[in-house]
């Protein structure tokens, strides 16, 4: 068995951070480098999918379950708008293999795409 990702030793508190929110089937941290005024990072428990195409292909319900989890935390650090990121491969910047969503907010009017 492989070793667990960076996500589950901070869940697990082998690694400080503190648990912002949880629900059944996900978690969510602040991100240690945060990009946004407001950077979340919302995880599902398990480190079956490693990126949001496995998630959405395997588990379409807790791909629906971590949009509404970063809905409610762009509510509660927020203004309730926010942007959703799945790095999704190396080339496109992913480090972590464990999928999580990126929860951007605040500030954001500048960088608008589209
Ligand atoms: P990725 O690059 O895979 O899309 O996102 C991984 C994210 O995890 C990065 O934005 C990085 O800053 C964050 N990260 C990496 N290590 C830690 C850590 O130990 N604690 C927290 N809170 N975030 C981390």
């Amino acid at each position: 068995m492989s070793e667990p990702s960076i996500f589950t030793r901070i869940r697990n508190g082998e690694i400080p951070s503190e648990i912002l929110a949880e629900t059944e089937n996900a978690f969510a941290i602040r991100d240690i480098a945060p990009q946004a005024p407001v950077h979340l990072l919302v995880i599902p428990k398990t480190e079956e999918y490693r990126n949001v195409v496995e998630l959405a292909a395997g588990d379409p319900e807790l791909m629906a379950e971590l949009v509404g989890l970063a809905n409610t935390l762009a509510a509660e650090h927020g203004d309730g708008d926010f942007r959703l990121v799945f790095n999704t491969g190396p080339n496109a910047g992913q480090t972590v293999f464990h999928v999580h969503a990126h929860v951007l907010a605040g500030g954001l009017e500048e960088k608008s795409v589209g």
